[in-house]
C-alpha cells in the first residue's frame, strides 16, 4: 500500500484566521481509497519552509497532495516552493494558459499579467485542468512516487480531488484492487482451539483471517485486497493451505458447503441408508438429511429421554432390521443451563461407537449445537 502525506499550505492556516478543512476531507478521501496516511503538516506562505517541508515527505512517502498558494499573487508561492524541492524550473505552459484565458472569457473578463503565472509548473509535470476554478494543478513525478498541488479552495479542491487526482493515484499506484472473501467450514473444534491452531494468522492485515463462531461449527473468513481476481485468489489459497494443513480433519468444507451435505455425499459414496433415533432437537437432525436426499430407512424422534442402556437398546433391535444401513441415536439431554449433554450411539458394520459431547453456550443455541455435533459425528466416522 503506498504511503501519503497532505501538506496545507497558508498563512491563514496557521494565525487561525480560517480552519484547515482540506486536510480532513482529503484524508476521508484517501482512507477510502485505502491509501495509508502517514502525516498531515500545516505550512505558511513561505517559499523555503514549503521547499524544506515538500522535500522532507518526499523522502518519507510515496504520495503528496498540497492544497493551497497555487493564486496569481505574489503570496502564493506553492508552484515556486514544488519546483525548487524539485530540483526543477518553472516552465510556461501555453496549453494551459489557453484554458486559464478560456476561463476568464467564459465569466466576461480578461486575465491580467498576473494570471500568466499560473500558467508555469515545474518542468516535467503533469498539468491536471481545472474546471472549476482558475488555478491549474499539477501532478508531478518524486523519486517514490508522485507529488500533486491542489488549489486551496475547498470546492475546487474537492471537485479535482475526485475527478482527476482519484483517478491518476489508482492508476498510478494500481489501486483498483478487489476484496476477495473465502470461508472455510469446521465442526466439532471449539474457538479457542481453533484460535490456538491458527491465532498467528489472525494478525495478519493482507489477507485478513477471522473466525465467525456458530453452535456446533466454526467458520473462518478469508479476505484478500489485491489488484485482480487472480492474485486475490492466489493469496487466499497460500493460506487456506497452511489452515487446511493445521486444522485437517476439523473442516469439513469450504464456502457453501453444509454440515448436512458432507454427511450426505459420504452416505451416497458408501451407498448406505441411515436409520436415525433422535430426541431434543425438534426431529432436525432427520429434516437436515432429509433434504440433502438421504435414504432415510427410518426416523424415530422419541417423545421421552431414555436411559442410555434403552437406547443401545432399541438401536440394536433397529440394526437388525435395517442392517447393512447405520444406525444413529443422538439424544440431546438439555434440561437446564448447567446441564446440557449429548449422548451419540452409532452402529454400522456390526460396530458400535458411542461418544458423549457437552455443551457450555446458552440454552438458547442447545439445538443447532446438538444438530450440528451430531452431524460431525457421522462425517468423522466415515
Ligand atoms: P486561489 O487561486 O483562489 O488563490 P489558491 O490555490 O491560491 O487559490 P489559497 O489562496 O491558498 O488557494 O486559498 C484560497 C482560499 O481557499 C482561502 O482563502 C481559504 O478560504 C480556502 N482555503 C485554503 N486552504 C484551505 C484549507 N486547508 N482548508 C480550508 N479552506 C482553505
Ligand atoms: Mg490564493
Amino acid at each position: 500500500m503506498p504511503t501519503a502525506e497532505i501538506i496545507t499550505i497558508g498563512t491563514e492556516l496557521l494565525l487561525g484566521e480560517i480552519q484547515d478543512t482540506n486536510t480532513r476531507h482529503i484524508a476521508r478521501v484517501l482512507r477510502n481509497a485505502g491509501i495509508d496516511l502517514y502525516r498531515t503538516t500545516i505550512i505558511g506562505d513561505n517559499l523555503d519552509r514549503i521547499v524544506t517541508v515538500v522535500q522532507e515527505a518526499i523522502a518519507r512517502s510515496n504520495i503528496i497532495l498540497t492544497t493551497g498558494g497555487l493564486g496569481p499573487t505574489v503570496d502564493d508561492p506553492t508552484r515556486n516552493a514544488i519546483a525548487k524541492a524539485l530540483g526543477v524550473e518553472l516552465e510556461f505552459r501555453s496549453d494551459l494558459w489557453f484554458e486559464i484565458e478560456k476561463h476568464f472569457i467564459r465569466y466576461g473578463r480578461l486575465p491580467t499579467e498576473n494570471n500568466k503565472k499560473q500558467a508555469y509548473i515545474p518542468k516535467g509535470a503533469i498539468p491536471i485542468e481545472n474546471p472549476v476554478g482558475t488555478a491549474p494543478s499539477f501532478a508531478a513525478k518524486t523519486k517514490n512516487g508522485l507529488l500533486i498541488s491542489l488549489p486551496g479552495v475547498p470546492r475546487e479542491m474537492e471537485y479535482l480531488l475526485e475527478n482527476a487526482v482519484l483517478p491518476l493515484l489508482r492508476k498510478s499506484f494500481h489501486l483498483e484492487g478487489i476484496i476477495k472473501t473465502f470461508s472455510i467450514h469446521t465442526s466439532g473444534a471449539g474457538e479457542s482451539q481453533i484460535d490456538e491452531l491458527i491465532g498467528d494468522l489472525e494478525l495478519l492485515s493482507n489477507p485478513t483471517v477471522g473466525l465467525v463462531a456458530y453452535p456446533g461449527q466454526i467458520d473462518i473468513r478469508v479476505a484478500a485486497k489485491a489488484p485482480s481476481l487472480d492474485e486475490a485468489n492466489k493469496m487466499i489459497s497460500g493460506i487456506v493451505n497452511t489452515i487446511d494443513q493445521r486444522l485437517g480433519n476439523s473442516i469439513f468444507g469450504y464456502e457453501a458447503t453444509t454440515l448436512e451435505q458432507v454427511v450426505a455425499s459420504l452416505l451416497k459414496k458408501e451407498k448406505t441408508g441411515i436409520a436415525i433415533i433422535e430426541f431434543g432437537m425438534d426431529g432436525n437432525l432427520s429434516a437436515r438429511l432429509n433434504k440433502e436426499l438421504v435414504l432415510i430407512e427410518k426416523s424415530m424422534i422419541l417423545e421421552s429421554i431414555p436411559e442410555i442402556e434403552v437406547i443401545k437398546k432399541l438401536s440394536r433391535d433397529l440394526y437388525k432390521i435395517v442392517e447393512p444401513n447405520i444406525v444413529l441415536a443422538s439424544i440431546l439431554n438439555a434440561r437446564s443451563q448447567d446441564d446440557m449433554n449429548l449422548s451419540l450411539f452409532l452402529i454400522h458394520h456390526n460396530i458400535e461407537i458411542e461418544k458423549l459431547r457437552s455443551f457450555g453456550g446458552h440454552i438458547n443455541l442447545v439445538k443447532p449445537w446438538a444438530e450440528n455435533s451430531s452431524l460431525d459425528f457421522l462425517r468423522k466416522h466415515f
